[in-house]
Protein backbone atom coordinates (compact mmCIF):
# COMPACT_ATOMS: atom_id res chain seq x y z
CA UNK A 1 0.00 0.00 0.00
CA UNK A 2 1.61 3.43 -0.94
CA UNK A 3 3.01 5.43 2.23
CA UNK A 4 0.44 8.36 1.31
CA UNK A 5 -2.54 6.40 2.94
CA UNK A 6 -1.31 5.17 5.81
CA UNK A 7 -2.02 6.30 9.54
CA UNK A 8 1.36 5.55 10.66
CA UNK A 9 3.61 7.98 10.54
CA UNK A 10 6.26 8.34 8.32
CA UNK A 11 8.24 10.55 10.50
CA UNK A 12 10.07 9.67 13.69
CA UNK A 13 8.20 11.85 16.64
CA UNK A 14 10.34 14.81 17.24
CA UNK A 15 10.83 14.28 21.33
CA UNK A 16 12.37 10.19 20.25
CA UNK A 17 14.59 12.47 17.44
CA UNK A 18 15.99 14.44 20.52
CA UNK A 19 16.97 12.14 22.60
CA UNK A 20 18.46 9.90 19.89
CA UNK A 21 20.60 12.37 18.91
CA UNK A 22 21.57 13.56 21.86
CA UNK A 23 22.68 9.76 22.10
CA UNK A 24 27.02 10.13 23.17
CA UNK A 25 28.14 7.18 20.79
CA UNK A 26 27.87 7.00 16.80
CA UNK A 27 24.67 5.04 16.21
CA UNK A 28 25.91 4.12 13.08
CA UNK A 29 29.44 2.76 14.66
CA UNK A 30 27.70 0.82 16.99
CA UNK A 31 24.94 -0.82 14.46
CA UNK A 32 27.86 -1.90 12.34
CA UNK A 33 29.83 -3.94 15.79
CA UNK A 34 25.90 -4.97 16.96
CA UNK A 35 25.56 -7.12 13.55
CA UNK A 36 29.26 -7.67 13.35
CA UNK A 37 31.02 -5.21 10.55
CA UNK A 38 29.60 -2.71 8.11
CA UNK A 39 29.19 -5.29 5.24
CA UNK A 40 26.56 -7.11 7.40
CA UNK A 41 24.91 -4.22 8.42
CA UNK A 42 24.53 -3.30 4.34
CA UNK A 43 23.23 -7.01 3.44
CA UNK A 44 20.45 -6.26 6.71
CA UNK A 45 19.71 -2.83 5.19
CA UNK A 46 19.15 -4.40 1.20
CA UNK A 47 17.19 -7.63 2.30
CA UNK A 48 14.67 -5.46 4.39
CA UNK A 49 14.41 -2.77 1.89
CA UNK A 50 13.79 -5.45 -0.86
CA UNK A 51 11.26 -7.83 2.02
CA UNK A 52 9.57 -4.77 3.29
CA UNK A 53 9.06 -2.43 0.26
CA UNK A 54 5.21 -3.81 -0.38
CA UNK A 55 4.24 -4.66 2.58
CA UNK A 56 0.84 -3.83 3.93
CA UNK A 57 -0.36 -1.26 6.41
CA UNK A 58 -1.03 -2.93 9.73
CA UNK A 59 -3.52 -0.51 10.41
CA UNK A 60 -6.27 -2.51 8.84
CA UNK A 61 -5.71 -5.79 10.55
CA UNK A 62 -8.03 -4.05 13.38
CA UNK A 63 -10.94 -4.20 10.54
CA UNK A 64 -10.56 -8.07 9.74
CA UNK A 65 -11.89 -11.17 11.30
CA UNK A 66 -9.86 -13.48 13.11
CA UNK A 67 -10.17 -15.84 9.80
CA UNK A 68 -8.94 -13.15 7.85
CA UNK A 69 -6.08 -11.86 9.40
CA UNK A 70 -5.14 -15.48 9.77
CA UNK A 71 -4.81 -16.27 6.03
CA UNK A 72 -3.15 -12.65 5.78
CA UNK A 73 -0.86 -13.93 8.06
CA UNK A 74 -0.13 -17.01 6.29
CA UNK A 75 -0.30 -15.26 3.09
CA UNK A 76 2.53 -12.90 4.17
CA UNK A 77 4.92 -15.31 5.39
CA UNK A 78 4.86 -17.37 2.63
CA UNK A 79 5.75 -14.38 0.09
CA UNK A 80 8.50 -13.37 2.36
CA UNK A 81 9.47 -16.84 2.30
CA UNK A 82 9.57 -17.31 -1.28
CA UNK A 83 11.49 -13.94 -1.99
CA UNK A 84 14.19 -14.70 0.85
CA UNK A 85 14.70 -18.18 -0.66
CA UNK A 86 14.96 -16.32 -4.22
CA UNK A 87 17.85 -13.98 -2.82
CA UNK A 88 19.53 -16.81 -0.96
CA UNK A 89 19.75 -18.52 -4.56
CA UNK A 90 20.90 -15.74 -6.18
CA UNK A 91 23.43 -14.31 -3.88
CA UNK A 92 24.64 -17.32 -2.18
CA UNK A 93 23.63 -20.95 -3.77
CA UNK A 94 23.43 -23.21 -1.70
CA UNK A 95 24.11 -21.36 2.12
CA UNK A 96 21.17 -20.44 4.88
CA UNK A 97 22.42 -16.65 5.85
CA UNK A 98 19.00 -15.72 3.68
CA UNK A 99 17.12 -18.53 3.63
CA UNK A 100 15.82 -19.46 6.39
CA UNK A 101 18.14 -17.57 8.68
CA UNK A 102 16.42 -13.74 7.64
CA UNK A 103 13.22 -15.56 8.45
CA UNK A 104 13.79 -15.66 12.02
CA UNK A 105 13.75 -11.76 11.85
CA UNK A 106 10.65 -11.16 10.76
CA UNK A 107 8.48 -11.36 13.63
CA UNK A 108 8.09 -8.03 14.56
CA UNK A 109 8.03 -6.63 10.98
CA UNK A 110 5.04 -8.80 10.02
CA UNK A 111 1.74 -6.46 10.92
CA UNK A 112 -0.45 -9.88 11.21
CA UNK A 113 2.15 -11.38 13.46
CA UNK A 114 4.43 -14.19 12.57
CA UNK A 115 2.99 -17.47 12.05
CA UNK A 116 6.28 -19.07 12.33
CA UNK A 117 7.12 -17.60 15.18
CA UNK A 118 6.81 -20.33 17.89
CA UNK A 119 8.14 -23.21 15.05
CA UNK A 120 10.95 -20.96 15.04
CA UNK A 121 11.78 -19.80 18.36
CA UNK A 122 10.72 -22.60 20.59
CA UNK A 123 10.57 -26.16 18.04
CA UNK A 124 13.47 -25.21 15.78
CA UNK A 125 15.84 -24.44 18.89
CA UNK A 126 14.84 -27.56 21.49
CA UNK A 127 15.45 -29.99 18.70
CA UNK A 128 18.89 -28.30 17.86
CA UNK A 129 19.37 -27.69 21.67
CA UNK A 130 18.54 -30.57 23.18
CA UNK A 131 17.97 -33.27 20.57
CA UNK A 132 20.85 -35.86 19.54
CA UNK A 133 23.02 -35.78 16.05
CA UNK A 134 20.13 -38.21 14.98
CA UNK A 135 17.65 -36.24 15.33
CA UNK A 136 19.24 -32.76 14.42
CA UNK A 137 19.54 -34.70 11.09
CA UNK A 138 16.26 -36.22 10.72
CA UNK A 139 13.89 -33.27 12.45
CA UNK A 140 16.15 -30.20 12.72
CA UNK A 141 17.61 -29.50 9.52
CA UNK A 142 13.72 -30.00 8.31
CA UNK A 143 12.03 -28.26 10.51
CA UNK A 144 14.50 -24.96 10.55
CA UNK A 145 14.28 -25.40 6.30
CA UNK A 146 10.41 -25.13 7.33
CA UNK A 147 9.90 -28.17 5.53
CA UNK A 148 7.87 -29.34 8.78
CA UNK A 149 6.13 -27.24 10.49
CA UNK A 150 6.40 -27.98 14.85
CA UNK A 151 4.56 -26.25 17.66
CA UNK A 152 4.76 -26.12 21.55
CA UNK A 153 1.78 -27.32 23.51
CA UNK A 154 2.59 -28.01 26.87
CA UNK A 155 0.23 -25.77 28.80
CA UNK A 156 -2.90 -27.24 29.69
CA UNK A 157 -6.06 -25.05 31.50
CA UNK A 158 -5.29 -27.09 34.94
CA UNK A 159 -1.79 -27.68 34.28
CA UNK A 160 0.69 -24.94 33.87
CA UNK A 161 3.88 -24.78 35.58
CA UNK A 162 3.25 -28.34 37.06
CA UNK A 163 4.05 -30.22 34.02
CA UNK A 164 3.96 -33.82 35.72
CA UNK A 165 0.19 -33.36 35.65
CA UNK A 166 -0.10 -33.01 32.40
CA UNK A 167 -3.11 -35.27 31.29
CA UNK A 168 -3.29 -35.12 27.62
CA UNK A 169 -1.99 -38.54 25.72
CA UNK A 170 -0.72 -38.79 22.55
CA UNK A 171 -0.66 -42.65 21.33
CA UNK A 172 1.07 -44.03 18.54
CA UNK A 173 -0.88 -45.53 16.71
CA UNK A 174 1.30 -48.27 14.25
CA UNK A 175 -1.44 -48.87 11.72
CA UNK A 176 -2.05 -45.19 10.59
CA UNK A 177 1.85 -44.00 10.89
CA UNK A 178 -0.23 -41.28 13.62
CA UNK A 179 -0.29 -39.97 16.80
CA UNK A 180 -3.87 -39.86 18.30
CA UNK A 181 -4.25 -36.96 20.73
CA UNK A 182 -6.58 -38.27 23.82
CA UNK A 183 -7.38 -35.18 26.28
CA UNK A 184 -9.65 -36.92 28.85
CA UNK A 185 -11.34 -34.00 30.33
CA UNK A 186 -11.70 -30.27 30.61
CA UNK A 187 -8.48 -29.35 33.02
CA UNK A 188 -6.30 -31.42 30.29
CA UNK A 189 -7.97 -28.93 27.16
CA UNK A 190 -4.58 -27.25 25.80
CA UNK A 191 -4.38 -23.69 26.60
CA UNK A 192 -1.62 -21.44 24.83
CA UNK A 193 -0.43 -23.61 22.16
CA UNK A 194 1.54 -21.34 20.28
CA UNK A 195 1.95 -21.25 16.43
CA UNK A 196 -1.30 -24.00 16.47
CA UNK A 197 -4.15 -21.60 15.87
CA UNK A 198 -1.74 -21.03 12.04
CA UNK A 199 -1.89 -24.80 11.56
C1 LIG B 1 3.15 -14.99 26.26
C2 LIG B 1 2.93 -16.44 26.61
C3 LIG B 1 3.04 -17.38 25.62
C4 LIG B 1 2.84 -18.72 25.94
N1 LIG B 1 2.96 -19.63 24.95
C5 LIG B 1 2.79 -20.93 25.23
C6 LIG B 1 2.94 -21.92 24.21
O1 LIG B 1 3.26 -21.64 23.07
N2 LIG B 1 2.71 -23.22 24.54
C7 LIG B 1 2.40 -23.61 25.81
O2 LIG B 1 2.25 -24.80 26.03
N3 LIG B 1 2.25 -22.70 26.79
C8 LIG B 1 2.45 -21.37 26.54
N4 LIG B 1 2.31 -20.44 27.53
C9 LIG B 1 1.88 -20.87 28.85
C10 LIG B 1 3.03 -20.93 29.84
O3 LIG B 1 3.91 -21.97 29.54
C11 LIG B 1 2.37 -21.09 31.22
O4 LIG B 1 1.85 -19.82 31.49
C12 LIG B 1 3.34 -21.51 32.27
O5 LIG B 1 3.63 -22.89 32.09
C13 LIG B 1 2.80 -21.24 33.65
O6 LIG B 1 1.59 -21.86 33.83
P1 LIG B 1 0.31 -21.10 34.45
O7 LIG B 1 0.18 -19.77 33.77
O8 LIG B 1 -0.84 -22.02 34.44
O9 LIG B 1 0.74 -20.76 35.93
P2 LIG B 1 0.75 -21.75 37.19
O10 LIG B 1 1.56 -22.96 36.86
O11 LIG B 1 -0.65 -21.96 37.67
O12 LIG B 1 1.52 -20.85 38.24
C14 LIG B 1 0.88 -19.74 38.87
C15 LIG B 1 1.83 -19.16 39.90
O13 LIG B 1 2.20 -20.14 40.90
C16 LIG B 1 3.60 -20.29 40.97
N5 LIG B 1 3.92 -21.72 41.20
C17 LIG B 1 3.59 -22.75 40.42
N6 LIG B 1 4.03 -23.90 40.94
C18 LIG B 1 4.68 -23.60 42.08
C19 LIG B 1 5.35 -24.37 43.07
N7 LIG B 1 5.44 -25.68 42.98
N8 LIG B 1 5.90 -23.70 44.09
C20 LIG B 1 5.80 -22.37 44.18
N9 LIG B 1 5.17 -21.58 43.28
C21 LIG B 1 4.61 -22.19 42.24
C22 LIG B 1 4.14 -19.81 39.64
O14 LIG B 1 5.48 -19.33 39.75
C23 LIG B 1 3.17 -18.67 39.31
O15 LIG B 1 3.52 -17.47 39.94
C24 LIG B 1 2.53 -19.10 27.26
C25 LIG B 1 2.43 -18.14 28.26
C26 LIG B 1 2.65 -16.83 27.96
C27 LIG B 1 2.55 -15.81 29.06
Amino acid sequence: MPASTSLIPTRVNPDLEKERRAATFSVEEFQCWWHGGADKLNEKREIETYLYKDLRDGHLHDYLSHEDLYHLAVKDVTEASVKLRKLQKLRNPGGDNIWPKKLYNLPALLPAHHPFATHITMFVDVIYSQGTPEQIEKFGKPAANCNIIGTYAQTEIGHGTNVRGIETRADYDRATDEFVLHTPNLQAYKWWPGGCEWE
